[in-house]
């Protein structure tokens, strides 16, 4: 049996990196501290998407370190080694950011979870990360790895084309902010709730 998680915002949480480094663009700290209210306010500003962008590089390219990891992670990767469940991390993920400078994403990524011990220690072998140029590239990837189970936090990705019909889709929704979650989608606040969606009270 295996199982496959989505990477940025799922394994690695973002919110306060984000919130430290919009405020050195300008952004007043009274916006909470969440990827989307900051995002919100960049989107509200004259300049638009560009330095929404150009953040995203930077906390994706040489800040990925000062992330979280996501509410409950390691004890599910504990819970899946006890179990024998294999894990895969399927990530839609382009070498280098849209704007700005040319900061490698993949190996930001890959360095992420070898020092938080992901890769090693909690279970995932390193030739099962797999770092995406698409999204209909990443859902194929979930079906050629065989995932009985996928968590992420994009709602869009549960709905694309090419996922797999039999795999059960839990979506990371930390904040319970998602409104449309899609039918079969079932909304998780954190790793304990994915665990206990997957296994039930005895897991
Ligand atoms: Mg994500």
């Amino acid at each position: 049996m295996r199982i496959g998680l989505d990477f940025d915002n799922t394994i690695a949480i973002y919110d306060r990196v984000f919130h430290r480094y919009a405020q050195e663009l300008g952004m007043p700290a009274s916006v909470p501290a969440t990827k989307h209210a900051v995002r919100a306010w960049f989107w509200d500003q004259p300049l638009g998407n560009t330095p929404w962008t150009e953040l995203q590089g930077l906390v994706y390219g040489t800040k990925l370190h000062e992330a979280e990891l996501g509410p409950g992670l390691e004890d599910f990767l504990r819970a899946c080694q006890a179990r024998g469940v294999a894990v895969s991390v399927i990530s839609h993920k382009t070498r280098y950011p849209a704007l700005g400078p040319k900061h490698d994403l993949r190996a930001a990524a890959q360095a992420f979870l070898e020092a938080r011990g992901i890769v090693g220690e909690l279970g995932v072998e390193p030739e099962r990360v797999f770092f995406n140029d698409t999204r209909e590239e990443k859902v194929a990837r979930v079906a050629s790895e065989g995932c009985v189970a996928f968590v992420d936090d994009l709602p869009g990705v549960f709905t694309e084309a090419g996922f797999p019909r039999q795999a059960q889709r839990l979506l990371l929704d930390r904040a319970g902010e998602v409104a449309d979650v899609p039918p079969g989608v079932i909304p998780c606040a954190d790793f304990a709730a994915v665990a206990m969606a997957l296994w039930g009270a005895e897991g």
